[in-house]
């Protein structure tokens, strides 16, 4: 830490944070089912919901996944296919895909199970330190500090620490830091505290300091700088990507194909897709040879721009994807690698939410 504290100093402070957070938690906390619980699972699963979505958004997936998969047995005993179906719109697929693995790994290992030591909860394919901490400590109220956004926010500000929390050297620090602060007896109660606190009172931008709990002995707020905390070294780089979805249609079929890989969407169905590596419009793309080796085969082709270019901002990168509805006279060969699918059967299958939201569109128009 820049910023020298000894741990004696540390100590204390943890003891009057932790009374007044939890203080300030009873009283200002939102009521959320997963809070009453002391079930593993279900704290598993909300935790991995909510891991890049806000509450109220998260809500009814979180109640819509608990209803079909209510322990781990049901979750380790259904397909892949239908578990990324329920996953459909939360995006980051590879969470569901972890989680369907983890309760495959609890019944095999655990014979069903759900493990309570940290090292073990740790173990779980898809779950990080962070997750560990926050089931075990809201399960059987382990003393492991949870440590996230919110928290490096809220530690760093208070201790005015300017380790960039984005570095190997920060999270170790803050890691530290707070396992100190916590109360061991007081595990659950404070880790809520704390991720709360930071949710709804030491937000990112603007926080209301001066009806803030800790003002009092906040460093960050005490020199004005607030907002220059928490301290990070890198800014994250995006990447452009350039999509062209065909919908294709013969009679009343389609053609999606199941994305593989390490990429993006990886297990989700999509339309055959030609990436290229700027934007091009239709007549540069119709000369392609993606293109052509796609549809050279399909006689003539009626072709509509169904959804012009759209952007569709992920974590890391930022798509562009434009749809073509492409009705063929003839089915190619280039199609034997993709699957045929009936139009009222296209719902059964789980595709990324832009395509979704295509779908819904197309067949709302269909239906009219
Ligand atoms: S005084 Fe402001 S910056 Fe400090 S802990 Fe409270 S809300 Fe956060």
């Amino acid at each position: 830490m820049e910023n020298n504290f000894s741990e004696e100093e540390i100590a204390a402070a943890g003891k009057w944070m932790s009374r007044r957070l939890i203080d300030w938690y009873l009283e200002h906390k939102r009521d959320l089912p997963w809070r009453e619980t002391r079930d593993p699972y279900i704290i598993w699963i909300s935790e991995i919901i909510l891991q890049q979505t806000r509450v109220a958004q998260g809500m009814d997936y979180f109640h819509r996944f608990i209803r079909r998969f209510p322990d781990v047995s049901s979750l380790a005993a259904a397909a892949e296919d239908e578990v990324l179906k329920y996953w459909q719109g939360l995006g980051y697929y590879s969470r569901a895909r972890n989680l369907h693995a983890a309760a495959r790994m609890i019944e095999e290992q655990h014979n069903g199970r759900f493990p309570e030591s940290y090292p073990e909860v740790l173990a779980l394919k898809g779950v990080g330190e962070y997750t560990a901490a926050a089931i075990v400590s809201a399960a059987w109220n382990a003393p492991y500090p949870v440590v996230d956004g919110n928290v490096f926010r809220v530690l760093s500000r208070l201790f005015a620490l300017d380790t960039p929390i984005d570095s190997g050297k920060g999270k170790k620090a803050f890691t530290r830091l707070a396992g100190w602060l916590m109360d061991p007896a007081e595990a659950r109660l404070y880790n809520q505290a704390m991720m709360e606190f930071g949710a709804l009172q030491c937000t990112p931008k603007n926080p209301d300091c001066r009806q803030c709990v800790l003002a009092d002995k906040c460093l960050a707020y005490a020199s004005g700088e607030v907002q220059a905390y928490p301290v990070k070294q890198h800014k994250t780089k995006t990447r452009d990507r350039y999509f062209h979805y065909f919908h294709i249609l013969s009679g009343n079929r389609t053609w999606l194909h199941r994305r593989t890989g390490k990429d993006i969407w990886a297990g989700l169905y999509e339309f055959p897709l030609i990436e290229t590596e700027g934007p091009v419009d239709f007549a540069e793309l119709q000369k392609t040879e993606a293109f052509q080796s796609l549809f050279g085969a399909a006689g003539h082709l009626r072709i509509t721009v169904e959804q012009p270019k759209e952007k569709h901002i992920l974590s890391h990168q930022v798509l562009y994807i434009t749809f073509y509805r492409i009705e063929i006279e003839k089915v190619p060969e280039s199609l034997q690698t993709y699957l045929p699918v009936a139009a009222e059967t296209l719902e059964e299958y789980a595709v990324p939410r832009i395509i979704h939201i295509y779908l819904e569109k197309w067949l709302g128009k269909l239906e009219e």
